[in-house]
C-alpha cells in the first residue's frame, strides 16, 4: 500500500489539456477554501437522510467535468487557504511534512495556487516551510513576511503570480488574516512579519495592474474583511475568499469587485464564468455547485480514486478502534456553554483531578454524531493535538472568567469558555450582565484560594484573551486534550451530554 501511495504521489501537477477550443477572454475560475484535510464524503447532519457529501473523488470529477464544457486553457483553480488541520489526514507526515498527504490531492486535481491560511500554521512554522517547500501549486501571501519585513517567509512562497489564461494576463495575489497572532503559537510568530492586508495587496495591485488584465485576490482574511479592502483598494477584479467558511450562493459586489466564498470541507466548489474585454470583467455569471448528493455521481480520476481509498485504509488501522458508542447528538455552540463544551471539559478535569477545566469553543471542530464514537471521531473534534496542561489562578481572577462568559452569552459574541467544575447564575442589570452567584465544586468561590485549572496549551498561550492574567505554576501533563478526550470516553463506554447547566441566567 505504501508503494501504491509513493507512485501516485509521484505524479505531479499535468496541466490538463481538455476541454473546448479555445476562446479569448473568456475565463472560468474554480474555488475552494478551508478544506481542513477532509477528504472523504461526508454524512451532511443537517439532510434528510444524513447523504454523504464532498470528499476529493468528487471535487476532482466535477473539476474534470467543468474543464471538459469550458474553452481550453480558459480555468483557473484556486484554494483559498486553511487547507490544514480538521481530519487524521494532516497529522500524518508525507511529502517531509505533516499534513504532505493534502499535496497529492491538489497536485492531481491540478490546482493553479493558493492563498496561506491560519490553520497552516498549527503544527508549527518549520512544518509549514517543509510543507510549502514540496509543494508544487503556486503558495501565495502578501501580507506574510520573514523577520526582515521584506523577503516572503516560506519557502515557493509568492506575494502574487500572473498566469496566462484565454490570451488574458491573470495577476493573482495571495492574503493572510491579520488575526493570526491570537491563532498562532507565540514563539513562531516572533519569527515572522505580518504586514497588514491593506497595504500589502494594494502594492502589489499597482505593481500588476499595468502589466495586467484581471487582478484576483486569493484571499484567507473573512468575509467582512474582503468587504472592507474591496472599499479600500481599488483594481482588484474578483476576491475568492476564505475563512469565514462562508458558503454564498451568490457573488456579492463592493464598488467595482465582485466577491465569492467556497464554505467549507469540501462540500462545495464554487464557478465563476467571466468575460473580460478592456481590463474589466463585462460578464460574471456565478454557481456554488453542491458536491452531492443530488445529481448522479461523477466519475472520479483514478489516481484521486487511489489516493483517497488508500488514505481511508492507513487511517481506519490507526483511528478506526471504537472506543464508545454516542446515543445521541453532542453537539457545538460558538457563543455559549455546549453539550461537546461540557463534555470535553469534564474529561481534562478527569484526566488531572484539577478543581477546574477550561477549554475555547474555537477549538471544538466537530459535533459527535449519534452511534459508534471512534479515536477518529474524537480527532476530528480536538484536531489540534495541544498539550494537556494545569495551572493555579486566585479566585478572583477565576471570578472574572465566569463574569465574561456571562458577558459572552449576553452580547451574543465569541469569547466564551466552556467550564467544568464551576456554577453560576448570572442576570442582566441596566443592559450589562452581571454574576450573582459562583460555586466551584459546591462550595462558594472564595476570592482569595488558589484554585488549580486543567486546559490546553492553545489557551494559556492567549491567556491575555481567554484568561486575562497569565497561568501562575504552569505543568505540563505529558498528554495532549485528544489523549484525554480517548481516555476518558473509554472509560466512559457511553457518551452524553453532562446535562448540567453550569451558567444559568435569572430573569
Ligand atoms: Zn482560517
Amino acid at each position: 500500500m505504501i508503494l501504491l501511495l509513493l507512485a501516485v504521489v509521484g505524479c505531479k501537477h499535468a496541466a490538463p489539456e481538455v476541454g473546448l477550443p479555445e476562446v479569448g477572454g473568456q475565463l472560468t475560475i474554480l474555488h475552494t477554501n478551508d478544506i481542513h484535510g477532509h477528504y472523504l464524503p461526508e454524512p451532511a447532519e443537517w439532510l434528510d437522510g444524513r447523504p454523504a457529501i464532498g470528499g476529493w473523488a468528487r471535487l476532482d470529477a466535477e473539476v474534470d467535468q467543468l474543464r471538459a464544457t469550458r474553452p481550453r486553457k480558459s480555468v483557473l483553480l484556486f484554494d483559498a487557504g486553511d487547507q490544514l488541520t480538521g481530519t487524521p489526514l494532516t497529522d500524518l507526515v508525507v511529502d517531509g511534512s505533516r499534513g504532505g498527504a493534502m499535496h497529492a490531492f491538489f497536485e492531481t486535481v491540478g490546482y493553479d495556487a493558493w492563498a496561506v491560511g491560519n490553520h497552516e500554521f498549527d503544527k508549527g512554522l518549520d512544518n509549514l516551510a517543509a510543507y510549502t517547500e514540496s509543494f508544487a501549486i503556486v503558495t501565495l501571501s502578501a501580507n506574510l513576511r520573514g523577520t526582515d519585513g521584506v523577503s516572503p517567509l516560506l519557502p515557493n512562497q509568492q506575494f502574487s503570480h500572473v498566469f496566462e489564461r484565454s490570451g488574458l494576463k491573470v495577476g493573482v495575489i495571495g492574503a493572510t488574516t491579520e488575526k493570526l497572532a491570537g491563532l498562532m503559537s507565540r514563539a513562531d510568530f516572533a519569527r515572522l512579519t505580518l504586514l497588514d492586508v491593506e497595504t500589502a495587496v494594494k502594492a502589489e495591485v499597482e505593481r500588476l495592474d499595468p502589466v495586467t488584465d484581471l487582478i484576483v485576490l486569493v484571499s484567507h482574511i473573512g468575509l467582512d474583511s474582503d468587504e472592507r479592502l474591496a472599499r479600500f483598494v481599488p483594481g482588484i477584479d474578483l476576491i475568492v475568499g476564505g475563512h469565514s467558511h462562508t458558503p454564498m450562493k451568490q457573488a456579492s459586489r463592493v464598488e467595482n469587485t465582485w466577491i465569492v466564498q467556497a464554505g467549507s470541507y469540501g462540500r462545495s466548489l464554487g464557478v465563476v464564468d467571466l468575460v473580460v474585454s478592456d481590463d474589466r470583467i463585462t460578464k460574471l455569471r456565478y454557481e456554488l455547485r453542491d458536491l452531492g448528493p443530488h445529481d448522479a455521481p461523477r466519475e472520479a480520476s483514478r489516481e484521486i480514486t487511489q489516493l483517497t481509498e488508500d488514505y481511508a485504509d492507513q487511517l481506519e488501522e490507526m483511528f478506526g478502534e471504537e472506543l464508545a458508542e454516542a446515543p445521541i447528538l453532542l453537539g457545538r455552540d460558538y457563543n455559549r456553554e455546549s453539550p461537546l463544551g461540557r463534555w470535553i471539559t469534564d474529561a481534562l478535569r478527569d484526566a488531572t483531578g484539577a478543581d477546574v477545566a477550561m477549554y475555547n469553543n474555537g477549538g471544538l471542530r466537530a459535533d459527535i454524531l449519534p452511534g459508534k464514537v471512534t479515536r477518529g471521531t474524537l480527532f476530528n473534534c480536538f484536531p489540534f493535538g495541544n498539550a494537556l496542561q494545569t495551572f493555579e489562578i486566585r479566585g478572583a481572577d477565576l471570578q472574572e472568567v465566569v463574569l465574561k462568559n456571562a458577558i459572552a452569552e449576553h452580547d451574543q459574541r465569541r469569547g466564551f469558555l466552556p467550564l467544568s467544575g464551576v456554577t453560576w447564575t448570572w442576570r442582566v442589570r441596566s443592559g450589562a450582565a452581571e454574576l450573582l452567584d459562583v460555586k466551584v465544586g459546591a462550595s462558594p468561590l472564595d476570592r482569595d484560594r488558589i484554585y488549580t485549572v486543567a486546559t490546553n496549551s492553545y489557551i494559556t498561550e492567549q491567556w491575555e484573551k481567554h484568561i486575562g492574567v497569565p497561568p501562575l505554576n504552569l505543568q505540563e501533563t505529558g498528554q495532549s486534550d485528544y489523549e484525554a478526550a480517548v481516555t476518558y470516553a473509554k472509560k466512559s463506554r457511553s457518551l452524553v451530554d453532562p446535562g448540567d447547566s453550569r451558567g444559568v441566567k435569572l430573569q
